[in-house]
């Protein structure tokens, strides 16, 4: 298959490009096609309240997406991104102060090095067991700012949004040249990928106080996912991962260890007046799937699913390697 395949008449034709979803993932490969030029049509069913995407945090860092050397050269270009959308009005992303406390061994401790302006810190200021603590500066997402942003930005550059349910890939009509399938978990039926599994994650939502601006993670023993994000609306309290576990209710007993875990890290929290929980499910893999299947009917199908907790932190960086590939043909 070559670019040849796109000349008509002697004449460059741009090919058709179908996106499946409109999770983070679909509406991050689709923009980046489009400032490149291309027609994209976005195709994903109405079910963006459920979505992992909708689900999230977020911030920036890696966690629970493979391999290593990809995901950080993943996330320094969606990092550089970020810092750039940051400086847009209204966009959802704030570039802003992180604190990290962690063990010596923790296996995204590479990413500090991706940050702006870190430095270490005492690491005696929470009251866990841990051996070294950092701050540095990070992308904080707003989710439901940045994605509805990300949405008309996406629209406004001239993707066109089709709401509609595929059964299989091979649904997708035929007048596209390249299908880019950012499905998420949704991989696991239509391209019948049985390595695809979710993650569930529930986090709670506390009013927040003015004066909490920072963020605060906390990478402990026995394994926790103990997080605070300051976001306009709410202070968001993370969390939890547990494999393999469909169930999208969220649990009173999670949101109450939740909420003691991070009380641990910043005592007031125990006195905030909780606006609610929710549980969603990231999509798992043991390596992020992107690549170009050559199909029998001449189109090019490119796979970009499967990353795991770190759909925002490394969306950008996969999405570039998208458009590589794309531009390759
Ligand atoms: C609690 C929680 C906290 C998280 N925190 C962070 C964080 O701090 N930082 C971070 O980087 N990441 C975080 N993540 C992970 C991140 O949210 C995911 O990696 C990311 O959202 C995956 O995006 P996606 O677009 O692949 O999937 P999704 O958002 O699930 O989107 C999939 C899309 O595919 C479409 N689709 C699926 N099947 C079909 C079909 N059959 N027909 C048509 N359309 C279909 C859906 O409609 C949807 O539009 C978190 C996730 C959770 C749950």
């Amino acid at each position: 298959m070559s670019y040849l395949k796109f000349i008509i008449m002697g004449q460059k034709k741009m090919p058709k490009i179908a996106v499946v979803g409109r999770g983070v993932i679909g509406l991050t490969t689709a923009e980046l096609l489009l400032d490149a030029g291309y027609q994209v049509h976005i195709l994903a069913k109405d079910d963006l309240p459920y979505t992992s995407s909708m689900g999230a945090g977020a911030y920036w860092w890696p966690h629970k997406a493979y391999p290593p050397d990809l995901v950080a050269r993943w996330s320094g270009f969606s990092y550089n991104r970020y810092r750039d959308i940051a400086k847009i009005p209204g966009s959802g992303i704030n570039m802003h102060t992180h604190f990290r406390y962690c063990v010596k061994d923790d296996e995204t401790r590479y990413a500090l090095e991706l940050t702006d302006k870190w430095s270490m810190i005492d690491q005696n200021d929470v009251d866990f067991k841990i051996t070294e603590a950092f701050q540095c500066v990070v992308p904080l997402i707003d989710v439901p700012v940045y994605m509805p942003w990300l949405l008309s930005r996406v629209l406004e550059k001239g993707a066109e949004l089709l709401v509609h349910e595929l059964a299989s890939i091979s649904d997708v009509p035929v007048d596209y040249d390249i299908i880019i399938n950012c499905s998420g978990l949704g991989a696991k039926t239509l391209v019948n990928d049985s390595s695809v599994f979710p993650i569930r994650g529930q986090i709670v939502r506390l009013e927040r106080p003015e004066h909490i601006n920072n963020s605060y993670r906390v990478v402990h023993e026995p394994p926790g996912l103990t997080l605070i994000l300051p976001r306009s609306g709410d202070l968001l309290l993370g969390g939890t991962t547990s494999d393999s576990d469909f169930n999208t209710d969220p649990s009173d007993d999670d949101t109450q260890e939740i909420i003691n875990r991070c009380a641990r890290v910043l005592p007031e929290l125990k006195n905030l007046k909780v606006l609610g929980s929710q549980a969603a499910l990231r999509p798992g893999r043991e390596t992020v799937r992107l690549e170009a299947e050559f199909l029998k009917n001449g189109k090019v199908l490119i796979h970009n699913y499967g990353h795991g907790g770190s759909g925002y932190t490394i969306g950008y960086g996969c999405a570039n390697d998208v458009l590589e590939i794309v531009n390759g043909l």
